[in-house]
């Protein structure tokens, strides 16, 4: 993830070391292959335009300019806006105290790695301290309920399956069944379909209104790149949630989608999934991001 990114931002930034003094022309050809490097990344176009002009602008300061180390002051720009467009600081999961369960609803594409963030992120909660208990409410696929309930087992954390199709209902359930056996938070798995369509979001929205959850998280595959972005904007209209889970971080996705959501919807990547195994969730740290990115 982000290598080809990392590659080309080290290199611009090696050329500006070896200068020494910048003028403005050094600054302007830089911008113009960090713009190239992001729009390669598949980072969404308009993000690009805003991020290198943010940069430009504070580059072509004449503090930096005539500074002793202007190219290590044209980095420090360049990370502290890709940390900001990465969001800034590390978003929380906020829990209520006073709230048995909390329930926790997780929606996304199929596939996007829905009910694998589930476990994981009941896996985080258990080692916390939490007693989480996964609600199975993806009745369309059919092999969901049973791979939630595999991934349960693996982690000891209880799986309500509940009967037949009704979604909304199984939810319902899932809440009663926590507070009778004093599980403190329930996180639900939701139905996805390839594609956003009306069923989809109008169970999400029900399974939403009858639940009534503390914290909606949108599973993002990062390899979708920059058409994560209609993907969130959509469920952001119909469904909202409060931040992203992005997923495989570990693939070798160009990183486009991981550096867009933010600036285009406003919404904070709380946790990223790099790998299949229940320990592999982390809580996203813009910062470390950005200084990875950079190299
Ligand atoms: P869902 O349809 O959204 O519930 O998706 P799943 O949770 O079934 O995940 C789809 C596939 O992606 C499965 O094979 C998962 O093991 C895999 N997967 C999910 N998250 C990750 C991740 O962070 N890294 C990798 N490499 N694979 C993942």
């Amino acid at each position: 993830m982000f290598d080809s990114l990392s590659d080309r931002l080290t290199d611009t930034f090696d050329k500006l070391r070896g200068k020494g003094k910048l003028t403005e022309d050094d600054i302007n050809v830089a911008m113009r292959e960090i713009r190239m490097a992001l729009l390669e990344a598949d980072v969404n176009f308009r993000v690009v335009k805003d991020f290198v002009a943010r940069c430009k602008q504070r580059c072509l300061t004449a503090d930096i300019l005539s500074s002793l180390t202007p190219a290590q002051n044209v980095v420090k720009v360049v990370l502290d806006e890709l940390t900001e467009l990465l969001g800034s600081s590390e978003s929380k999961l906020t829990l209520m105290q006073n709230r048995t369960p909390n329930v926790i609803m997780l929606v996304g594409l199929q596939g996007s790695g829905k009910t694998t963030a589930a476990a994981k992120l009941a896996y985080m909660l258990k080692k916390q301290g939490r007693s989480p208990e996964l609600a199975a409410c993806d009745t369309h696929r059919p092999a969901a309920a049973d791979q939630l309930e595999t991934l349960g087992g693996e982690i000891g954390v209880p799986v309500y399956r509940g009967d037949g199709k009704d979604a909304v209902a199984i939810a319902g359930q899932a809440v009663r069944d926590a507070i009778d056996h004093l599980r403190d938070v329930v996180i639900v798995d939701t139905a996805g379909r390839l594609q956003i369509d009306e069923l989809m979001m109008q169970e999400a929205v029900d399974i939403k209104r009858a639940v009534k959850p503390d914290q909606v998280l949108m599973v993002v595959d990062a390899m979708t790149g920059q058409d994560i972005v209609n993907v969130v904007t959509e469920f952001a209209e119909r469904t909202d949630f409060d931040g992203v889970i992005m997923s495989k971080l570990d693939g070798d996705a160009r990183g486009g989608g991981a550096l867009s959501v933010r600036a285009v919807t406003g919404k904070p990547i709380k946790f990223v999934s790099m790998g299949e195994k229940p320990d592999s969730l982390e809580v996203f740290h813009p910062d470390r991001m950005a200084k990875r990115i950079l190299g």
